[in-house]
């Protein structure tokens, strides 16, 4: 689509907040949603809409929102379908802050959380009632590398009129067809794969069009309202993320699976989690769902936390940081930083174990990312 007044090849940043009419009935018009221009920066942007619109042609979507972070897409989605009285089916197994939105920002407006094991359909079904607005899950769970069958989610939900809100992250939405899946709304944070070099927050709600009150309330008075549209400057960088996302990833994504397939025959690990290792128990199910390639993101149980310390402490070309997806390997310990502040026993619940080390596998040469994990291993 060339949608710059000037034909510049590359979207522009535009950093206005307003937009100027020729007179009081285009204003009017543009306000009241008579003509479809924009009127103000909190709600729309030229440079978001242009990703936006990419995203919709990559995806096949009816609609597509930018917000300033994946948190802001993930609590959006949640908001238009949440009430006083309902309740979230959902699992414990969910990125940590999305666990506390779903378990305590929204408590106090009486939405409930329902937690289940996703993998236990049963118990799914027995959860889904009349009062139910959304089953809320993630497509590969993070740290625990968790595959949920979305197909028989799906079937529960729509039996019962509910949609399905699926957090994509970790696989991009590129590589999958999850909308033929039964997945009716997508969220992503676009901070991780699409932003490649961590250059930039952003989150995306990828709407299917199967709930059409969803995109009334998201475009409707919750973009209006919570004010968490993208800025021009994510936008600009996520769209020229999107240009090189396929190549990326699939890079990353082989390079993760050689990472893995080499750490199987090193000894000093206790266990190497890989959703594209063959004798991993979602091995199937993932291919199924989500195709040839397998995302970026493994962990790796060494004997204790301490261990895990010193692991950490020795990485060489892995760069000891937080985030997902970067074009650089990173690794961190989850039990001690992204859940430092839970209990010992909450992290139980969450299967967040202290011995569990998280590696998210960039663009470097896969051997020395092997050569550096055995160097770091060996001087223990
Ligand atoms: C990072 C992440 C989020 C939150 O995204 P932000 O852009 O940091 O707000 C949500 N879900 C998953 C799976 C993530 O990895």
């Amino acid at each position: 689509m060339r949608s710059d007044a000037y034909g510049s090849l590359a979207m522009p940043i535009y950093t206005n907040v307003s937009y100027e009419f020729e007179d009081a009935q285009q204003i009017s018009d543009a306000f009241t949603g008579k003509t479809k221009a924009p009127n103000y920066a909190r709600v729309e942007n030229p440079t978001v809409t242009n990703l936006e619109h990419r995203v919709r042609a990559l995806t096949g979507a009816a609609h597509v929102t930018g917000y300033n972070s994946g948190m802001a897409a993930i609590s959006n989605a949640i908001l238009s379908v949440a009430a006083q009285g309902k309740n979230i089916v959902s699992s414990r197994h969910l990125f940590g802050n999305t666990l506390s939105l779903i378990t305590a920002t929204l408590m106090p407006f009486g939405v409930k959380p329902r937690l289940r094991d996703l993998t236990d359909i049963e118990a799914v079904e027995k959860a889904v009632d009349e009062n139910t607005c959304c089953i809320f899950l993630e497509i590969v769970t993070n740290p625990q590398l968790e595959v949920a069958d979305l197909q028989a989610l799906a079937e529960i939900a729509h039996r019962k009129g509910v949609p399905v809100i699926a957090d994509s992250t970790v696989i991009p939405f590129t590589e999958t067809h999850l909308n033929s899946l039964g997945v009716d709304i997508e969220v992503v944070s676009s901070t991780k794969y699409l932003s490649g070099g961590g250059t930039s927050l952003g989150g995306l709600v990828i709407d299917y069009g199967t709930f059409p009150q969803i995109n009334k309330r998201i475009k409707g008075d919750l973009l209006y309202n919570l004010g968490a549209y993208m800025n021009p400057y994510s936008a600009y960088q996520q769209t020229l993320g999107l240009e090189t996302l396929e190549v990326r990833y699939r890079q990353q994504a082989a390079n993760a699976q050689r990472v893995a397939e080499g750490l199987q025959q090193t000894s000093g690990i206790r266990r190497v989690t890989y959703i594209g290792l063959k004798d991993n128990p979602y091995y199937e199910l993932a291919r199924k769902q989500f195709g040839p390639t397998s995302g970026a993101m493994l962990t790796l149980d060494l004997d204790s936390r301490e261990v895990c310390f010193d692991f950490i402490n020795r990485l060489r070309v892995f760069h000891r940081a937080t985030n997902l997806f970067d074009s650089r390997s990173l690794a961190i310990h989850p039990a001690s930083t992204i859940f430092g502040l839970f209990p010992e026993h909450q992290l139980e619940q969450m299967d967040v174990r202290q011995t569990t080390i998280r590696l998210s596998i960039g663009l470097e040469d896969p051997e020395d990312l092997l050569d550096d994990i055995r160097q770091a291993l060996e001087r223990q």
